[in-house]
């Protein structure tokens, strides 16, 4: 199909959409402007005894959200980032989940104003790749080290569900030395239920679709009438149809610059509880990327909208506290000094090593007129993850809940109660011992083998049984090459 009847076919599709869906719209804005008004200049004391119900894990709604929005006293801050920590602990230990996000392709139909990739930027070079380039692409990225992806697609006839489920067959398939891909995310358009099930079968990790503003009126004014994405039903409800369809870890976001920080906080816990009222599952992860600047598109740096650092770390604190078993996703977008720094606030994933230009692992470049944005972190994934051990995390390459079958609401009991612990941090390390042999460079080596040592001391002391069962794993990974 030509681009025009494929977009005209499409667009068709989703206007039956919207006069057919009858779930109710979550975001409700009245209640959110009443609430965030209600409850501004907190009591000391209710904030407290709300950072004091986050501890136990219980979520919280979105009165008590508002309250932690309107919390100002930097005193009252620092506690609220002190119990962020306490309760990502708590739920992650300090184990940090890495990926690498792989662009496919930057031609797109759309004209989102914020986005690099918009059909009218002629600034920007389209491409869509091949299974050639996918494969060099792929071999670049598991001689890395990495494990995870995050395949990134626009939304045009070459890029459909057929060109997406050849593509994550494609990435599963490929064996590099020792290596290869385990768990493949997908960050994409919305789909119609039959189209989930297409990506569903090849083997999909989580589906990744951000309603970038939650607040209705700024959402059409920022995805332009005549377009796919214009339609804010289609995208509110995109996940709960991956849901329908099987997908069970579905995940949401915020492009935060959009519209005003307080009301977008307060939809996405709207968004999370509905999604546990109909599915019994609330999202896997929750992104926030910040509006960064785009080749020829003036709006990202002249939204009034845009937040700052510190509005940032707030933000994270709240979401930990709120909705304490979910992934909560840092990218590279953010500068690295300022990462490590919200790390320690409630990150539990993030990307390391990126490089979003299309066709940029294998050729090690990076075009500014390929990428739909610019990235202010371009360190080499061994620096990463050596920096991050200094810190005191563990970088993680896990997949096993995955590819255990621990997904949606076989993931949630576990993750709820915080005792994913016990499959996270000693899997974890696993992963750590496989990077450590098969890519680090010799410092890193030797920084992870000192937190390798550390875990059996702690281990040994309160866990024996497991940390035997975890120096046999080690021992088959080093003398008999096990991965
Ligand atoms: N095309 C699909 C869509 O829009 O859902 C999927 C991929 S899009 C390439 C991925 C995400 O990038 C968008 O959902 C948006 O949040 C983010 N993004 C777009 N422009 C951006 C910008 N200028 N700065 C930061 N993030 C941006
Ligand atoms: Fe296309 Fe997605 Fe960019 Fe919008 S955000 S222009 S849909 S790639």
């Amino acid at each position: 199909l030509s681009e025009k009847t494929w977009k005209a076919k499409r667009l068709e599709m989703i206007e039956r959409y919207e006069e057919t869906e009858t779930r109710e719209i979550f975001v409700k804005e009245e209640e959110i402007w009443r609430y965030l008004e209600e409850t501004k200049n907190p009591d000391p004391q209710e904030v407290r005894e709300i950072l004091a119900k986050a501890y136990t894990l219980a979520g919280l709604g979105p009165r008590e959200t508002a309250v932690l929005i309107n919390t100002t006293d930097p005193d009252l801050l620092e506690e609220m980032y002190d119990m962020a920590w306490k309760v990502r602990r708590k739920v992650y230990g300090n184990r940090l989940v890495l990926f690498a996000p792989l662009y496919l392709s930057s031609e797109c139909v759309n004209n989102c104003i914020y986005c690099g990739f918009r059909a009218a930027n002629k600034a920007m070079v389209r491409k869509t790749l091949n299974d050639q380039e996918i494969e060099e692409e792929v071999r670049a990225l598991i001689r890395m080290g990495h494990k995870r992806l995050l395949l990134v697609y626009g939304e045009h006839p070459n890029s459909d569900v057929d060109y997406m489920v050849r593509s994550i067959a494609r990435v599963y398939s490929i064996k590099e030395g020792p290596g290869e891909i385990r768990r493949v995310n997908v960050n994409a358009a919305p789909l119609t239920v039959e189209e989930y099930k297409e990506v569903h079968a090849v083997g999909i990790g989580t589906y990744q679709v951000f309603q970038e503003t939650y607040h209705p009126e700024t959402y059409r004014k920022v995805h332009p009438k005549g377009d796919l994405k214009h339609s804010y039903k289609w995208r509110l409800f995109a996940l709960h149809r991956a849901q329908e369809a099987g997908i069970d870890d579905v995940a949401i976001g915020v492009l935060f610059g959009l519209y005003d920080w307080r009301f977008e906080v307060m939809a996405t816990i709207y968004h999370a509880l509905d999604m546990e009222r109909e599915f019994g599952v609330g999202p896997h992860t929750v992104s926030f990327p910040r509006l960064e600047p785009a080749i020829n598109t003036p709006f990202t740096y002249k939204s009034p909208y845009r937040i700052d650092d510190a509005t940032l770390k707030k933000i994270i604190a709240i979401y930990r506290l709120a909705i304490p078993y979910t992934g909560l996703i840092l990218t590279a977008r953010e500068p690295a000094a300022l990462r490590q720094e919200l790390f320690k606030v409630g990150v539990s994933q993030t990307d390391a090593g990126s490089n979003i230009s299309l066709g940029g692992y294998s050729r090690r470049e990076r075009g500014l007129e390929m990428q739909q944005f610019l990235i202010n972190d371009e360190r080499t994934l061994d620096d990463f993850i050596y920096s991050a051990m200094q810190d005191g995390f563990i970088p993680s390459f896990c997949t096993a809940c995955y590819r255990a079958g621990r997904t949606g609401d076989n993931f949630m009991p576990f993750a709820k109660t915080g005792l994913i612990q016990n499959f996270c941090t000693p899997n974890g390390y696993l992963t750590l011992k496989e990077y450590l042999l098969d890519y680090a460079s010799e410092k890193t080596r030797q920084l992870g083998e000192q937190h390798i040592q550390e875990y059996f001391r702690e281990a040994e002391a309160k866990k024996p049984k497991m940390a035997a069962l975890v120096k046999d794993y080690m021992r088959r990974i080093e003398e008999e090459g096990e991965r």
